[in-house]
């Protein structure tokens, strides 16, 4: 797994914001992957009216909401991120990009997001005929890509999350209905979960994946959940991702990443190192101690995994 990167993605300036250009600066040397600035992949997703809103949003620096800004280098780093994300869908790769996706709606952009870049990439890949699974371990809930994959039976999406936080939406027991009935999957953590408990409800999502049996996993890679991240209050260690990352290598040779949140700018670039080394099974460049959770959270995700299995036992074999 390589990165692909542009330096258009520096370009979009948010301002004094979380999610700004400096979160990828430890990256700016990376060369320019050459890429298309095809709309097509992303009007497939998104509404023509909304596109044509980010373009004119864009280029009057207008925001789209309190949360997600934008300047007049915003609409093409936008575009661009999709198109990495598809070409990384392509080559097995890992999209580093700016904006993130994983909250962009098909007619509306939310949180730091413009274009759900995962989403794209997902219905382009089903449209060549392949069976994806999406996994977001963002601390956040991908409520877009959620939303947008809910209808098409050949896309599973999963993630791991804080809950309670923004986007304050996302119930367990909504696993998808008709046709794509128990292809939502969202294990929601409590404040304070550590690395303990966040690999019991990996291992609980890896099963739901196999049993889908992908052609693709999708990894929405997001590091947010960091212990020291200023958003959210989970307590994931630097070298958790590392051990993600080569346990998805060893489960899913055929998989690829998009960069989602992460928002401690010392460590982001650590943790993306970090999973970028377990990805390609090289050694871990930033060990840590790993952190453990209370007994309570324990406790709460026991009984939401006992129970979205429960669900999702009549569509699956777990
Ligand atoms: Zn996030």
């Amino acid at each position: 797994m390589k990165f692909i990167f542009h330096h258009k993605f520096l370009q979009h300036d948010t301002g004094m914001h979380p999610e700004n250009a400096r979160r990828l600066a430890a990256f700016r040397d990376l060369s320019d992957k050459n890429l298309v600035m095809d709309l097509e992949p992303i009007l497939a997703v998104h509404d023509a009216g909304y596109v044509e809103k980010v373009q004119r949003y864009a280029a009057l620096g207008h925001p789209l909401d309190g949360d997600t800004h934008l300047c007049p280098a915003s609409f093409d780093a936008a575009v661009l991120a999709a198109n990495a994300t598809i070409a990384a869908a392509e080559s097995g790769d890992f999209a580093l990009v700016r904006p993130p996706g994983h909250h962009a709606y098909a007619d509306y952009g939310s949180g730091f997001c413009l274009f759900n870049n995962m989403a794209i990439a997902a219905h382009d890949l089903v449209k060549k005929g392949y069976r994806v699974a999406i996994l977001d371990f963002d601390g956040h809930f991908g409520d877009g890509t959620d939303a947008l994959c809910a209808d098409e039976p050949q896309i599973m999406y999963c993630s791991v999350h804080q809950h309670p936080a923004f986007p304050h939406k996302g119930s367990y027991r909504d696993i998808g209905k008709g046709a794509a009935a128990g292809t939502e999957i969202k294990m929601g953590l409590p404040p304070g979960t550590g690395d303990d408990v966040l690999f019991v409800a990996m291992d609980f999502i890896y099963d739901v994946i196999d049993a889908f049996n992908p052609d693709i996993v999708g990894i929405s890679a997001g590091f947010d959940g960091h212990i020291y991240d200023p958003l959210l209050d989970l307590r994931f260690s630097s070298k958790s991702f590392y051990d993600m990352g080569i346990q998805l290598r060893e489960r899913y040779p055929r998989s690829f990443a998009v960069l989602e949140g992460g928002y401690n700018l010392e460590i982001l670039p650590q943790c993306i190192t970090n999973f970028m080394a377990g990805m390609n099974g090289e050694p871990c460049p930033f060990p840590s101690e790993s952190t453990h959770s209370t007994i309570q959270t324990r406790e709460i995700v026991d009984f939401e995994m006992y129970d979205l299995r429960r669900l999702l036992l009549p569509y699956w074999s777990l």
